[in-house]
């Protein structure tokens, strides 16, 4: 599917589709029940928790985005990961990779502590991974690509093959591209899983979670245990989150060129020992970016030089990004992976994954380039003044940890 028909799916979506009064833009249905036609006979809807106007519509404009047969709205992205879960049972195991969100982390674990399913943890990137993968014999793959925060990619179909070997599924979170940028279905893909709080929604103002099944017996499946288990979205989030959808392909657009223009700008700095982007040609898995994705997304990871003060110093320097979690919307965060996102991973677990105490992930905002790079130079700036008056310049500007070697 072109870039040019998403944008015109969605922002035509449920436009003018009003029959009582003509309203261009699809009414908000907030009614939590609706009454019978007749006895024994019901209309589309009965209650709110089975199924809802706003929340549909927002499903089947994903579905048709992502090349899926059907989708499911859940209140959380965390709610759409645990929803996923419900295909498996006791004795079923499920693959993950090791530096998968941490949410969706915790949430296997806990389950595989009670007894719900068994969890392997893999590193999907290395090519043994997959071999063993035919051994363990999976239920369900989960593959999350690119990673979060230092961007690796998974290659989705070496995974697809060989999970179609062994007959196991495979679900993939697309939050950090959205469905603009990585369709995973056409790469062979069964589930695939979005945090819409992040790119979808894009601004900062609904937590919500998106299941697109590329079924519909598993989609149906999916919708049964989502209506179950009552974890449906609400009506006025479903509502935003389309108005937001409207404008996602635009938006993506001016994320990615700030993206591809600050990594340049970082990468030549001689303040930074590493940048993390998969649009820049000097990222070891670029070509495979090209492949599989339709862009290089919004997110940037870099190591500055020296060590945790640095970092520190830089991140309350900048004042065109705010320093917070969260990623996607229009605005320019910034964070600190070690002391923020991934501050409850065991140290060790968290070098592995690329996370030092020099890592910094930017989520770019939409904002005006020039004052984007403008805020970063004069955060740089503010770092080397702190250490030209410290005693012992050369140790703070040793090198970051040395865990570019991992990938
Ligand atoms: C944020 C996020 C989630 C969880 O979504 P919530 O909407 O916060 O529940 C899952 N996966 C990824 C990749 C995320 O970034």
């Amino acid at each position: 599917m072109s870039q040019s028909n998403k944008s015109t799916i969605a922002v035509r979506t449920g436009i003018d589709a009003d029959k009582h009064h003509g309203a261009v833009v699809p009414p908000l249905y907030l009614s939590t029940t609706y009454s019978f036609a007749d006895f024994d006979k019901k209309r589309d809807y009965d209650y709110g928790r089975s199924g809802n106007p706003n929340r549909d519509i927002l499903a089947q404009t994903l579905a048709e985005l992502e090349g899926g047969a059907k989708g499911i709205i859940t209140a959380t992205g965390m709610a759409a990961v645990h929803l996923v879960t419900q295909l498996l049972n006791a004795d079923d195991t499920l693959v993950i990779p090791h530096d998968c969100y941490g949410g969706s982390y915790r949430l296997f674990t806990s389950l595989e502590k009670r007894g719900l399913l068994k969890v392997k943890v893999l590193d999907l990137t290395r090519s043994e991974s997959l071999q063993e993968i035919l051994a363990i014999k999976p239920k369900l793959v989960w593959i999350e690509t690119p990673s979060n925060p230092i961007l690796r990619l998974t290659d989705i179909k070496a995974v697809t093959d060989v999970a179609a070997q062994c007959g196991a599924l495979v679900a993939a979170d697309n939050t950090f591209l959205s469905p603009a940028l990585q369709n995973p279905i056409a790469f062979g893909v069964d589930i695939v899983v979005h945090s819409t709080t992040k790119y979808i929604n894009g601004h900062s103002d609904v937590v919500g979670g998106a299941v697109i099944a590329k079924t519909e017996e598993l989609g149906d499946e999916l919708a049964w245990w989502a209506n179950n288990i009552g974890i449906t979205g609400a009506p006025f989030d479903s509502y935003l989150t389309l108005r937001g959808l409207r404008t996602l392909n635009v938006r993506l657009k001016q994320h990615q060129e700030n993206a591809l223009a600050i990594a340049r700008y970082l990468e030549q700095s001689e303040f930074v020992s590493q940048v993390y982007y998969p649009g820049l040609e000097s990222h070891p898995q670029h070509a495979l970016a090209k492949q599989q994705q339709q862009g290089f997304g919004g997110m940037v990871s870099f190591d500055i030089k020296g060590e945790l003060a640095d970092a520190a110093k830089f991140l309350t320097s900048v004042k065109q990004f705010s320093l917070a979690e969260s990623l996607g919307g229009v605005e320019s965060l910034i964070c600190h992976p070690a002391t923020m996102t991934h501050a409850g991973m065991d140290p060790a677990a968290r070098l592995e994954a690329g996370v030092g105490d020099t890592l910094i992930r930017i989520s770019v905002g939409i904002e005006e380039i020039d004052d984007l790079l403008a805020d970063l130079e004069q955060a740089f700036a503010a770092v080397k003044t702190t250490q030209s008056g410290s005693s012992d310049n050369a140790k703070a500007f040793k090198l970051s940890p040395a865990h570019t070697a991992l990938w």
